[in-house]
C-alpha cells in the first residue's frame, strides 16, 4: 500500500458544489445514480425511447457473440433522420444548427432545414458514385459544415465513415484509407493552417496512389487553390454532384447493429487502432449522455472546440448534439490564429453557454495569463467541460475562475475512442466536483479499479481502470483486427468478462475515480506505484512551471527514477542547462511537499517543447524511450516531431552537464 498522500494540496476547495440556481434548473436531478444501477439495462432502454425507431427492438441487450455486444437487437433506425428530420418535423426546421467559423473569418449560419437539404442532396450523390450500405468512406476535412454534411450523408445512406484529421500527412491518410478499403474519398482543394491556405489535392493524390478500391475522390471547394492536380473519371467537384441531385431523400432505416463509423485512436500508446461503432446503442449514449452532463437547454450556443476527425467531436459535436437538436459552434482554425484570444473571441461573438475543451489548451492559454481571457465578455458561458487527458488541479481552478467566472462547473468527462461515450463524469446539477477527478461513473455505467488479480485496490492506491458492465456505446471490433480488439481490451479479465480501459487510476472514500495515467506510463520508485499525471500535477502548481512531462529511467537501485521533463513559464536561456537558478532544487522540494519524499524526481530537465499527438497529448512513452536509451517508436502520430528531436537535445546536453 502507498503511504503517500493521494493528491496535491491547494489552498483551495477539494469540493466545489454545484451552484444551487445551477442544480434548481439542471437537466438531471438527484437520484438517478441509484435508479440506473438498480436496472441498467431498463435504464438504457429508457435512453433508447429519445429516438425515433422505424422498428423497435427485441432485446436490450444481446452477449450471444461477446466479447461483441449487441444492443437493441432487431431494432431498426437512421441516424441521419434522428439528427435532422425528425427537428423538421417537429418544426424546428429554422433553428440554427451550427454557426460556422472559417479560420479566415468567414462566416455561415446554418438553420437544421438547410443542414437537412445538403444531406439530402449528397445522399444521392453518393448513390450516384456508387457507395451504399456497408461501404467505406474516407473524410479528409478540415472543420467545415460540408464536414458534416458528409457524415450525415453516409449514414442516411447506411455507408461507414472514417474521419481522417486534415493535418495528417499522405502516408497517414494512405494507411486509413488503405485500412478501411474506402472507396470514396471526401478531401478538399486546400486547407488554411495557421492562416496560410495549404494546397491539399496533391497529398490526396499521393496518398490513394496505386488504392484500386478508391473509385472516387470528392473535392470540396475550400480555398481556392488554381492549376489542380485532377484524375478524370475519378475526381468529382462537390458543388457539381450536389447540383444535379433532388433535394429530397427518401431514408432507408438500419439494424441497430448496423456498422456507423470507424475512429482511430490517437495513438499515444502504439500504432492507432480502428474501432467500429454501430448504430442503435452508440447513439443513445451519445445523445443521453449530451443531453445530461452538459446540460443542454433550447437556449443554449454549444461549443466543442474538437476537430472532427477526434472521437471527442463524433459523439459530441456530430451525433449527440444533431440527435438532440442542439445550436453549436464550429470553428475551423487553430486557436492561437491570428491571435491567441480567437476562442475568447468565438464565445463572445456567438453568446457561448458551453464550451468543451481540452486541457493542452487551458495550460496554453495559461502561459499568456488571467488577462486574454479578462479581455473578452464571457459572461454567457453557464458550463464548461474537459477532455482528452486528466485536467491538472492548477488549470481547472484557471479555467473555472478565469474563463467561467467561478460559475460555471467544470464537467470532466473521461472516455475513450473505445467507449464511445463518456463513462465517468459528473452530472453537472447533481455531483459535487473535485478538480482533477472525473469524479463518478455516468449513471447506466460501472467502473472499478483492480489489481493484477481483479481484486478491488484500497482507496488511494492505483490500480487498472476496468469497466465492470456492458454499456451501450461501446465499440464493436478493431476494424480489421477482431484478434487485437480481443487481446488489447478483454483477454486480461476474460474471466470476469470486463473490460481494461489501460488507464491507471484509483479511487477515493468517496468512489471518485482519479485517473493517473497510462498504465504503460505508470513509474515504479522502490515498490511504490506512482501516477505520471499526480507528479505533473504538481509540478505545473508550481508558479514557474506551465507543462511537465514526467517519465521513468532504469535504475539499478530503485528500479526506476523520476526525471521530469519542464517546460517554464519564462523562456530558459538555453535547453538541458542545468544551471537553471535553482529550478531543480526548487521543483524537488516542491513535489516532496505535494506528493511525498520518494516522488521527488531525481533529475530535471528543461525543455522548450515537448511531443504531443495530433490531439494535444503529451507522449511520454516516446520520452521514456529517450531516457532509456531506446529509438524507433512509432511517431507517426506526432504533431510536430521537431519537439522530440528538442527533448532529445536537451536531454543529451543535460547528461553530458549532470
Ligand atoms: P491510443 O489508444 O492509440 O494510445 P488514445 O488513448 O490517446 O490513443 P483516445 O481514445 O482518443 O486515444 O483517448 C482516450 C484516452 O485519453 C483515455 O484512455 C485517457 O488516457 C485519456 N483521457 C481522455 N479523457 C480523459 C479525462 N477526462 N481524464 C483523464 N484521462 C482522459
Ligand atoms: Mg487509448
Amino acid at each position: 500500500m502507498s503511504d503517500l498522500p493521494q493528491h496535491p494540496r491547494t489552498e483551495r476547495p477539494d469540493v466545489v458544489p454545484p451552484p444551487p440556481a445551477f442544480a434548481a434548473r439542471a437537466n438531471v436531478g438527484p437520484g438517478l445514480h441509484d435508479r440506473a444501477a438498480a436496472d441498467p439495462f431498463a435504464f438504457w432502454a429508457e435512453q433508447a425511447g429519445r429516438l425515433q425507431w422505424d422498428r423497435p427492438w427485441d432485446e436490450v441487450f444481446d452477449d450471444a457473440r461477446w466479447p461483441t455486444a449487441q444492443w437493441f437487437t432487431g431494432g431498426r433506425l437512421n441516424v441521419a433522420v434522428n439528427c435532422l428530420d425528425r427537428h423538421l418535423a417537429a418544426g424546428r426546421g429554422d433553428v440554427v444548427a451550427l454557426h460556422w467559423e472559417g479560420e479566415p473569418g468567414d462566416r455561415r449560419t446554418v438553420t437544421y432545414a438547410e443542414l437537412h437539404e445538403q444531406v439530402c442532396r449528397l445522399a444521392h450523390g453518393l448513390t450516384e458514385l456508387g457507395v451504399g450500405p456497408g461501404d467505406r468512406v474516407v473524410l479528409y476535412l478540415p472543420v467545415l459544415v460540408e464536414t458534416v454534411v458528409a457524415t450525415m450523408a453516409c449514414a442516411r445512406v447506411g455507408a461507414v465513415v472514417s474521419l481522417v484529421f486534415g493535418g495528417f500527412s499522405a502516408d497517414a491518410l494512405r494507411f486509413r484509407v488503405a485500412d478501411t478499403g474506402a472507396t470514396v474519398v471526401v478531401a478538399s482543394d486546400g486547407q488554411f493552417r495557421r492562416g496560410q491556405a495549404v494546397p491539399v489535392k496533391a497529398v490526396v493524390d499521393e496518398a490513394v496512389a496505386g488504392l484500386d478500391h478508391v473509385e472516387h475522390v470528392l473535392v470540396v471547394r475550400r480555398t481556392g487553390e488554381t492549376d489542380l492536380p485532377w484524375t478524370a473519371g475519378r475526381d468529382v467537384w462537390w458543388h457539381d454532384l450536389l447540383e444535379r441531385q433532388p433535394a429530397r431523400h427518401e431514408a432507408a432505416s438500419f439494424d441497430a447493429e448496423h456498422p456507423l463509423f470507424i475512429v482511430y485512436t490517437s495513438g499515444t500508446t502504439g500504432r492507432p487502432k480502428g474501432l467500429v461503432h454501430t448504430t442503435g446503442g452508440y447513439l443513445t449514449h451519445a445523445s443521453w449522455t449530451h443531453w445530461a452532463l452538459f446540460d443542454l437547454r433550447d437556449d443554449d450556443v454549444y461549443w466543442c472546440q474538437a476537430d472532427l476527425a477526434w472521437v471527442t467531436a463524433h459523439t459530441y459535436v456530430l451525433y449527440g448534439p444533431l440527435s438532440n437538436g442542439a445550436t453549436q459552434v464550429v470553428y475551423e482554425g487553430s486557436p492561437l490564429t491570428p491571435h491567441p484570444g480567437r476562442h475568447f473571441e468565438v464565445i463572445e461573438r456567438y453568446g457561448v453557454t458551453t464550451y468543451y475543451t481540452a486541457p493542452t489548451l487551458v495550460r496554453t492559454f495559461m502561459k499568456h495569463g488571467p488577462e486574454l481571457p479578462a479581455g473578452y465578455d464571457l459572461t454567457s458561458l453557464r458550463l464548461l467541460g474537459s477532455v482528452g487527458e486528466a485536467i491538472n488541479p492548477e488549470a481547472w481552478w484557471w479555467l473555472h475562475e478565469h474563463v467561467g467566472g467561478g460559475r460555471c462547473p467544470v464537467v470532466d468527462t473521461w472516455w475513450q475512442s473505445e467507449t464511445g461515450a463518456a463513462v465517468v463524469a459528473p452530472l453537472p446539477g447533481v455531483t459535487p466536483l473535485k478538480p482533477g477527478s472525473a469524479t463518478l461513473p455516468v449513471p447506466g455505467c460501472a467502473v472499478a479499479v483492480v489489481d493484477d488479480a481483479g481484486a478491488e485496490t484500497p482507496p488511494g492506491v492505483e490500480g487498472n481502470l476496468v469497466i465492470t458492465a456492458p454499456w451501450p456505446g461501446m465499440a464493436r471490433t478493431v476494424w480489421g483486427d477482431h484478434d487485437r480488439f480481443v487481446r488489447s481490451y478483454w483477454a486480461p479479465y476474460a474471466e470476469q468478462g470486463w473490460y481494461l480501459a489501460g488507464d491507471s487510476a484509483s479511487r477515493d472514500a468517496d468512489r471518485y475515480v482519479w485517473i493517473g495515467g497510462r498504465i504503460d506510463d505508470v513509474l515504479n520508485v522502490s515498490g511504490h506505484r506512482l501516477s505520471s499525471i499526480e507528479l505533473e500535477s504538481a509540478l505545473v502548481s508550481h508558479p514557474r512551471v506551465a507543462e511537465a512531462a514526467v517519465v521513468g529511467a532504469p535504475d539499478d537501485v530503485t528500479g526506476q527514477r523520476i526525471v521530469a521533463f519542464v517546460i517554464p513559464r519564462a523562456v530558459p536561456t538555453a535547453e538541458g542547462d542545468v544551471d537553471d537558478g535553482g529550478l531543480a532544487e526548487e521543483l524537488r522540494a516542491h513535489v516532496a511537499a505535494r506528493v511525498g519524499a520518494v516522488a521527488k524526481p531525481r533529475e530535471v530537465v528543461v525543455v522548450s517543447d515537448l511531443p504531443k499527438t495530433r490531439s494535444g497529448k503529451i507522449m511520454r512513452r516516446l520520452v521514456a524511450d529517450l531516457t532509456a536509451g531506446r529509438g524507433g517508436g512509432d511517431t507517426t502520430s506526432l504533431t510536430d516531431p521537431t519537439a522530440l528531436a528538442a527533448v532529445d537535445r536537451a536531454w543529451t546536453a543535460h547528461r553530458a552537464g549532470s
